[in-house]
């Protein structure tokens, strides 16, 4: 195994990959696979692999549009139904708080199943059962062209998810005195 002789090799390999957002598939096994083969970083802290369904009656294209990454070395695939996120180095207690960061709502809201690996040999198990899957159920974002509506009413500022103000009148116009 190669020793890092010289400090910038030692701090390039102790940085998050220099990846963060959506990937096409293929491209999120190899980075998930390069995460596994850090040797500088210890046994089963690697990060992250979650897979989530979303609830019925969501697609998982708009579920991606509702996940947003902000820290580099995190990032997102789509494939068989499933969205599938890595946290580079987030450890598995903190899975919570970053599940908080990365969505506009509690997760059991908008997701009926996920499934969590963080050992590496589970990840890299897991990652074999995701090269399986053919280029025919890989899926993709929705286009900027698509006017689908957002599924929630919130909008990220690029660092945090905000919820958009909804003006609610309590009278109506020519409501006052009735009752
Ligand atoms: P980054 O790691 O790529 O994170 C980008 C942005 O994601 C951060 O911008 C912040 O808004 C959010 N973020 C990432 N991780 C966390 C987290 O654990 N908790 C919270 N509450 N927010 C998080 P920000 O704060 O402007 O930081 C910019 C960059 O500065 C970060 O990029 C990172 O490279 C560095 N940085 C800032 N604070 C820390 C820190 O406490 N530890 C380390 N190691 N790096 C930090
Ligand atoms: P951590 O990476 O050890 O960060 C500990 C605390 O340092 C964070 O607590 C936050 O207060 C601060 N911090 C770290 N990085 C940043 C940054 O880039 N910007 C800002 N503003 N603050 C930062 P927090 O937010 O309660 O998160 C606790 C733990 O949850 C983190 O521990 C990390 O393991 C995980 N986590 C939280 N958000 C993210 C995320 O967006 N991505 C990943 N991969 N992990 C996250």
């Amino acid at each position: 195994r190669d020793v890092p002789d010289d400090i910038s090799l030692l701090t390039a390999s102790l940085r998050p990959l220099n990846l963060r957002g959506f990937q096409p598939w293929d491209k999120f096994c190899d980075a998930v696979k390069s995460a596994l083969n850090n040797p500088m970083a210890p046994k089963d802290s690697k990060g992250v692999l979650v897979a989530l369904r979303p609830v019925p009656g969501l697609r998982v294209e708009q579920l991606l549009t509702l996940c947003k990454t902000n820290r580099m070395g995190d990032f997102v695939t789509l494939g068989n139904n499933r969205l599938m996120l890595f946290l580079s180095y987030c450890r598995i207690n903190d899975l919570e708080i970053a599940l908080r960061h990365i969505f506009p709502l509690p997760v059991g809201d908008i997701i009926s199943n996920r499934v969590v690996w963080f050992e590496d040999n589970d990840i890299a198990a897991e990652l074999t059962q995701m090269r399986t899957i053919p280029e025919t159920d890989w899926q993709s974002p929705i286009s900027p062209q698509d006017n689908t509506p957002s599924p929630v009413n919130a909008e990220h500022s690029g660092r945090v998810w905000r919820r958009v103000p909804v003006p609610l009148a309590l009278l109506q116009p020519g409501a006052e005195g009735q009752n």
